[in-house]
């Protein structure tokens, strides 16, 4: 399958910048339509094996929703190397993060629904869709212009926002895989075959997902307090699929089939797929904790990602060979029970470096 190359930017020498799109059309126009996109955090490679799995997933079986592919999503962001490394999580120039520029996609309810009066659900998905879009591209016209990471994420955001389910596949530094998914759709962490999940609240904050679901979520919102119930009808994901700086074709094929589950599940494809049996453990946003260095030094990190700690549990082994001999090797502990998801990529730390991430506060999901 030859994918359609969709133009994102251009470079200063007028090179067009472009990212690859894979579109399959779906067998039944009723069921719902699926956006996927990777590596929007330049370092974060790994989803890109996932969709080059998801590929020949979906060849062998046709999907029933229309379902658009697109790797390598920040082609400015993949390109950001400092020597060995790859960078690419804030642009350069503006030092924005690129998976923050995404647009709040604001709508004026009261007036617009009064222009919608009489519409059933169906009716008024359509139309709102149609809104947002038009919005999006409204923006991108500005005769004032877009910066340069708005205009990627914003032709990106035109299409999700086409889209009933949007996933958005990011790695951590040294993480496990976790999924941020709205509370609205609390039951959804148990459709993935993710360990961890952050419940995420109705507030945007520029990502992707926020981009995709705060829009409709308001609407719902709003509805309900005009006396209305209406189902939110779109869903957005963001999954942490393991670590920067990593492809594992084998891992892909895993991660690969977690999503064609959650995918069976919400009909998108005919074959019925279960996610894998595992724990799942869950928590609120505002529980999950950042550990950071409170001096300086050399790190060893003692805890995997992925692992459960009890408060005091030793987490980091902290060199400083400026300091008298009994001060040169410490230990640093966890503060608070949780699992630790993902830690610094460095061994050479700064005070104030975020070393850990832990969810605090969790509950098992079942
Ligand atoms: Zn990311």
């Amino acid at each position: 399958m030859q994918p359609q190359l969709l133009a994102v930017g251009e470079l200063a020498a007028g090179q067009t910048l472009t990212v690859p799109v894979y579109r399959f059309i779906g067998s039944d126009p009723a069921a719902p339509s699926v956006y996927i996109q990777a590596n929007v955090h330049g370092a974060e490679v790994q989803g890109n094996a996932v969709i080059l799995q998801l590929l020949r997933y979906l060849r062998q079986y046709p999907p029933k929703g229309n379902v658009t592919l697109v790797p390598l999503a920040n082609p400015l962001g993949i390109n950001q190397k400092s020597g060995e490394f790859t960078l690419g999580r804030f642009d350069p120039i503006t030092g924005e993060n690129w998976n923050r520029q995404y647009l709040d996609n604001q709508l004026p309810l009261s007036h617009w629904l009064s222009e919608h009066q009489g519409y059933s659900d169906r009716e008024l998905v359509a139309a709102y869709r149609q809104a947002l879009i038009a919005n999006l591209q409204t923006r991108l016209q500005s005769p004032w212009g877009v910066t340069t990471g708005q205009r990627l994420a914003y032709t990106l955001q035109l299409l999700a926002t086409e889209a009933d389910i949007a996933l958005d596949l990011h790695t951590g530094p040294k993480s496990c895989r976790h999924l941020y998914c709205p509370e609205y759709q609390r039951h959804a962490a148990m459709q993935f075959s993710i360990p961890f999940t952050l419940f995420i609240p109705n507030l945007f904050g520029g990502a992707m997902d926020e981009a995709i679901f705060c829009p409709w979520w308001r609407l719902s919102d709003y509805l309900a307090s005009c006396g209305r119930q209406f189902e939110i009808p779109v869903v957005a994901f963001t999954l942490e699929l393991g670590e920067q700086e990593l492809i594992d074709m084998a891992q892909a094929q895993q991660d690969a089939q977690g999503i064609l589950a959650f995918l069976s599940v919400r009909g998108v494809i005919a074959e019925p797929l279960l996610p894998l049996e595992m724990p799942r453990y869950g928590t609120h946003l505002k529980n999950y904790r950042k550990f950071h260095a409170p001096q300086a030094g050399l790190v060893q990190y003692l805890v995997a990602p992925g692992s459960l700690v009890e408060q005091g549990d030793p987490l980091v082994r902290l060199l400083r060979l400026d300091l008298p001999e009994s001060e040169q090797e410490q230990l640093l502990t966890a503060p608070e029970a949780g699992a630790a998801i993902l830690h610094f990529a460095s061994a050479a730390v700064q005070q104030g470096t975020e070393l850990y991430k832990i969810m605090t506060q969790l509950t098992e999901i079942s």
